[in-house]
């Protein structure tokens, strides 16, 4: 079985284009297990080339997790002969009438452009021949139920039907890597995934403070950290921060509106720190513009102004919940966002907390609570798990 993989995006980068093949090219083979002998690197396409052993739902289900790729399919290959071609499409539109499809049309490309025939030519001949062995199924050239593509190469012609979606972006390892402030809920993995979809490597830290917080607030993160690294080739640390000792402290010796501002300042200041120690690039949170009361402007240039060095990215800014929610359906993490679990914040909230806090005002605020000792201390206390393709691995220090 042969399965062809397509990429466009990556296929723009010009002089790096080489480099964005590779890391995709070694990406598939840790996320489908065909090893590198069998993936056939030819222009603009990989071809994976299963054997007897593999199988082919664990394949396309890495592939389904590989980011860059635009879609694959199985593809037939024949030497160059339209009739060997038309052969193979005869049998794609039977199984494809028999899944219900009605209409059909073929699309050919001419990779070898020596071959005698244009591409309209070789799909009117196939689509002809495919037509008189399968009457029941119409030619509709705007809107067929299925798309027989036929590609004619040098020494083969590649045919195939139907393709599964797969999930776009860039190759996880292309952008660097970042640090994902990881809460229980449903926005920050969703954050997570879109910036792997955007190429960038992962590692998380979760804040907890017990005894508020218990066990199974941390099991329901470790769960959503082991979920999020089902979508990359890499490791996936997880950090677990105790903010118990900094939480009293903003609790007994700050205004009470102010206590999520001055926790979220926190927050990024400790993972600014890790950040540092563990050279990543950019810390990312589930932020989106207005959705609760620590995310107005005035709010937010408040948490960012703790940390003025470090890239701050909120890839949800400008989603809405209905939106966040389907894609944590999608990537598989919503199930989990949803069970109940005691937050530290949730504890922590005021009733009126401050929708427009002042700088000047946190500032003040924070100067007395002498913070920064704790939140060293709280940094180097870190527990650390990692995650590998979904199952927990021993960490590397
Ligand atoms: P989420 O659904 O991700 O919890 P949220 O809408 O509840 O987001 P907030 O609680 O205001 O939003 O948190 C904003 C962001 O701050 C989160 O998306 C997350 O990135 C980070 N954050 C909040 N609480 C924690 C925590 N306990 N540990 C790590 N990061 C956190
Ligand atoms: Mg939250």
């Amino acid at each position: 079985m042969l399965i062809q993989v397509r990429y466009d995006e990556i296929s723009l980068k010009g002089g790096r284009r080489n480099y964005y093949e590779s890391m995709l090219v070694q990406n598939l083979v840790h996320q489908t297990g065909i090893p590198l002998e069998r993936v056939r690197r030819v222009r603009g396409r990989i071809r994976l080339v299963l054997s007897e052993s593999d199988d082919p739902e664990t394949v396309w289900d890495g592939i389904r997790r590989t980011f860059g790729v635009v879609d694959a399919a199985e593809v037939r290959e024949v030497p160059v002969d339209l009739d060997e071609a038309a052969r193979v499409g005869i049998d794609m539109a039977r199984e494809s009438y028999a899944r219900g499809s009605r209409s059909f049309k073929v699309e050919t490309k001419r990779r070898d452009k020596t071959y005698p025939m244009t591409s309209l030519q070789v799909s009117l001949d196939v689509g002809e021949k495919i037509g008189a062995a399968v009457p029941e199924l119409d030619v509709d050239v705007h809107t067929p139920d299925v798309v027989i593509r036929v590609e004619v190469e040098r020494n083969s012609i590649f045919v195939w039907g139907s393709s599964r979606p797969a999930p776009r972006g860039l190759p996880t390892g292309t952008s660097g890597r970042g640090l994902v402030l990881l809460s229980g809920g449903i926005d920050s993995p969703v954050a997570a995934w879109l910036m792997l979809k955007r190429g960038m490597e992962l590692d998380a830290v979760h804040f907890h403070a017990p005894p508020g917080t218990g066990p199974k607030a941390k099991a329901k993160v470790a769960t959503l950290a082991r979920l999020l690294s089902r979508w990359t080739p890499r490791h996936v640390r997880l950090y677990y921060v105790k903010t118990s000792e900094i939480q009293d402290a903003i609790a007994t010796g700050a205004p009470e509106r102010l206590r999520i501002v001055l926790l979220r300042r926190s927050f990024y200041r400790i993972a600014f720190q890790l950040a540092a120690w563990k050279r990543l690039r950019a810390l990312i949170g589930g932020e989106a513009l207005g959705q609760v009361a620590s995310q107005t402007p005035e709010n937010l240039r408040c948490t960012q102004a703790a940390v003025p060095l470090a890239l701050c990215l909120h890839p949800l800014i400008a989603y809405d919940k209905i939106e966040i929610t389907r894609l944590a359906e999608k990537i598989g993490t919503y199930e989990t966002s949803i069970q109940p679990h005691l937050d530290c914040c949730s504890l922590f909230a005021p009733k009126g907390p401050e929708t427009a806090a002042r700088l000047e005002d946190v500032e003040e605020a924070e100067a007395s609570l002498d913070l920064g000792p704790m939140e060293l201390v709280a940094a180097e206390s870190r527990e650390a798990v990692a995650y590998l393709r979904g199952e927990e691995v021993p960490i590397k220090r």
